[in-house]
């Protein structure tokens, strides 16, 4: 036990101060009475994580820029990328922050950020950007978003289930404006439909090897 010179404090944990006046310290260390809580996940691998995506998608919007030249300038790639990384962002920070309601979240922010694009189109003379572009945009930044957390946070099964709906559900909605015929160029649209896709094999792949696992405790395979 290590006692501290100013204020007679006995303090049990290896400080290197008093805690209470910041005086020097006498005696022996001992071990913290206290266990080590782990975290349930990594600050410093989430924004890893969040670093790398942001930077493939980044590589990603110069490629998009090279693929489609004059034709992707006018309608501020650049713009388009911050807003994908951002919802991105949110989705993480706010699954981190706060876990439960993360679906209901995402469907506000999509119909929310969404809304406000189409009618900023419609303000500037309707040319379909806010549905070609920022939709598409916004559901595929959700579903990595969402992707990242369920590789982030441990999940029950019944969380896959949700997720994997939500998934589908954010594929589908530039599909069906797509098949409205309301998209201008169709590529951005069926990426979204694609990319929601193989989010859904993969957490269903995940998922069954949690009812594997489940299974193998169980039954002490
Ligand atoms: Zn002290």
């Amino acid at each position: 036990m290590r006692t501290c010179a100013g204020c007679s404090l006995r303090i049990e944990g290896e400080w290197e101060h008093c805690p209470l006046c910041g005086g020097a310290l006498h005696g022996r260390a001992e071990p913290s009475p206290y266990p080590a809580v782990p975290l349930r996940f990594s600050r410093r691998r989430v924004l890893r994580v969040l670093m790398l995506s942001s930077l493939g998608v980044i590589v990603l919007s110069f490629l998009a820029q090279l693929l489609f030249g004059h034709e992707a300038e006018s309608l501020g790639v650049l713009r388009s990328v911050w807003l994908g990384i951002a919802t991105t962002w949110l989705v993480v920070l706010m699954a981190v922050s706060k876990r439960r309601n993360l679906a209901k979240f995402i469907v506000y922010l999509v119909v929310a950020a969404g809304g406000v694009n189409v009618y900023w189109d419609f303000l500037t003379q309707w040319s379909g950007w806010s549905l070609t572009y920022v939709l598409p945009i916004l559901c595929s930044a959700s579903i990595i978003g969402l992707l990242i957390t369920v590789r982030l946070i441990r999940m029950e099964l019944a969380d896959y289930v949700v997720y994997s709906g939500l998934t589908v559900l954010l594929g589908l909605t530039p599909i069906v404006f797509l098949s409205l015929g309301w998209v201008g160029v169709a590529l951005p649209s069926v990426i979204c439909g694609a990319l929601s896709i193989a989010v859904v094999v993969l957490l269903l792949t995940l998922r069954g090897g949690a009812v594997r696992h489940e299974l193998a405790t169980r039954l002490h395979l």
